[in-house]
């Protein structure tokens, strides 16, 4: 793939960013990536082929199709459990993490709850624990906070036991077939499914419903906000107290090491995991409409530039993780399934949090009602589901979006001193409404205790929402705060 059009040092960057994923990740991960960032190069994924839909009366191949073996493959044992006849397919191999993840207390505890998993084998899945995490902002202070996304998971681990528990379960596993299109009958789905080579001849499959799990890829997924992502496992980071070494017991949330720059507000995030390793990332939050082809690859070259103005040491790559998580401000539409019998699950849904983009914890706390949900879904097409939007979300998602628009030039500093003074606020209100914040339980009313605070700290707060959100978005915002502030009564 050539650079684009870059012009030379940044051509050579790339090429050189590419160079490193290829050699910690190999060539079939470095194609991952190349794939993502070039789907964003259409506008928005379009519904693939359709196949014919099933006449009335038609019997499906399967009860439940999961398109998208990813985080969403914890889903088929719990519906093969419940009777189901299921099949998971995915354009890569399923259950193959290209992920590191951190979480909270409440989510490993979902994920034992949810019955897929004993506690002993959870606890074996857990590479680390910190005592505090922090927030730190560039020009600013630094906010720790106790009991948020203290755990450092193995994904890979995890996974892979979901697909052991899956396959004996009886669930079919289509590795490296992806889903092009659909068509919906009365009884059934048609599904055109073509394996991930040139010149593999689609195949049909047919289900009594089809769950979309194909993350941002998915033609469903039309969330107005969007976080790319990029790092991976590192090695060789200097260990020690200061701004610039990891500390193995404490995870670094958010961190901002410069002001707006690229029309970015560029945020690090640090999370220790097996010793001598920690997981770092580098992202920044954008509409989505604003992402383009190449997304990926850039971040890529500035997070190796800029790596060691972050973290000092002699930093080594050992497994590249990336991609974008798109996340739904609850100032548009929200993504929709097309018919009654297709859902949209985990970030093709993009029902977390809008400010923190935790998908992962989000969809292991709802795991088991997902899959009752679904389960149910079967029986009754088009029964409505039972899990309701955090509260939070219709507050935090415009602070999302605000980040997502940020203003450069001789005001870049203002995003970095807004963050600022809303986490001293945060820090100021204690420890339980700052955690909440972060877990997605604060309630609205401390919401709105937050924002005024905020806002009478650091008055330029309307000019700064005036100026980068449209007067509908705002109203909208309002409105969404006095619904949930109504109902919380
Ligand atoms: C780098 C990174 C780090 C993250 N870290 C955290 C974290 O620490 N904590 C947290 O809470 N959340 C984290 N997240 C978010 C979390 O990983 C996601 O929210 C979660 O994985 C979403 O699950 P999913 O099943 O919807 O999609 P995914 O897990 O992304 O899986 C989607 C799957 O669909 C497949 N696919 C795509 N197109 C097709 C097709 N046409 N046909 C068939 N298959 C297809 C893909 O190959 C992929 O396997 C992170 C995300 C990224 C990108």
């Amino acid at each position: 793939m050539s650079a684009g059009g870059a012009p030379g040092s940044a051509a050579r960057e790339i090429d050189a960013a590419r160079g490193r994923v290829r050699e910690a990740g190999g060539e079939a991960l470095l194609a991952r990536l190349e794939h993502l960032d070039a789907v964003r190069a259409a506008p928005a994924p379009r519904p693939g082929p359709s196949p014919r839909p099933p006449d009335r009366g038609a019997t499906a191949d399967y009860d439940v199709v999961v398109a998208g073996g990813g985080l969403s493959l914890l889903l088929a044992p719990l519906l093969a459990s419940a009777g189901l006849r299921v099949a998971v397919l995915d354009r890569a191999r399923i259950g193959a993490a290209h992920r590191e993840w951190n979480a909270g207390t409440a989510e490993v505890a979902a994920l034992s709850a949810s019955g897929l998993f004993t506690r002993d084998e959870i606890e074996r899945l857990v590479i680390a624990r910190y005592v505090e995490g922090l927030c730190r902002w560039h020009g600013g202070g630094t906010y720790p906070v106790r009991g948020v996304l203290d755990h450092a998971i193995d994904a890979a681990g995890l996974l892979a036991a979901a697909r052991a528990r899956a396959e004996a379960l009886g669930v079919t596993l289509l590795d490296g077939h992806a889903l092009l299109g659909h068509a919906e009958g009365p009884d059934a789905v048609a599904l055109a499914v073509a394996e991930a080579q040139p010149g593999a001849a689609p195949r049909a499959l047919s289900a009594r419903l089809l769950v979309d799990a194909r993350g941002a890829a998915s033609p469903y997924a039309t969330a107005d906000l969007l976080c790319p992502t990029v790092g991976g496992v590192l090695t060789g980071l200097s260990e020690g107290d200061g701004e610039r070494r990891i500390r193995p017991d404490v995870g670094e949330i958010l961190a901002t090491t410069e002001d707006v720059e690229e029309g970015r507000q560029h945020l690090w995030e640090a999370f220790p995991g097996r010793p001598g390793e920690t997981t770092v990332y580098l992202f920044y939050y954008a509409r989505s409409g604003d992402v383009g082809p190449g997304a990926l690859l850039s971040l890529y070259a500035r997070f190796f530039r800029l790596l060691s103005r972050y973290k000092e040491g002699d930093a080594r790559l050992v497994r590249p993780t990336f991609g974008f998580i798109p996340g739904w401000s609850r100032l548009s539409a929200a993504p929709r399934a097309p018919g009654r019998r297709v859902r949209l699950v985990g970030d093709a849904a993009a029902r977390h949090s809008p400010l923190t983009f935790c998908g992962f914890g989000a969809n292991v706390r709802e795991l088991a009602a997902t899959a009752a949900d679904l389960a149910r879904a079967v029986r009754e097409p088009g029964a409505r589901a039972t899990a309701r939007d955090a509260p939070v979300h219709s507050g935090t998602g415009a602070l999302a979006a605000l980040m997502a628009k940020p203003v450069g030039g001789a005001r870049a500093g203002e995003m970095n001193a807004l963050l600022d003074t809303a986490f001293a606020v945060l820090h100021a209100m204690g420890n339980d409404a700052y955690a909440a914040l972060l877990r997605d339980e604060m309630q609205p009313a401390d919401f709105v205790r937050f924002l005024r605070e905020t806002a009478a700290r650091r008055p330029e707060v309307y000019r700064e929402v005036v100026s980068a959100l449209p007067l509908r978005a705002i109203g909208r915002w309002g409105a969404g705060l006095a619904r949930e502030l109504y109902r919380a009564r």
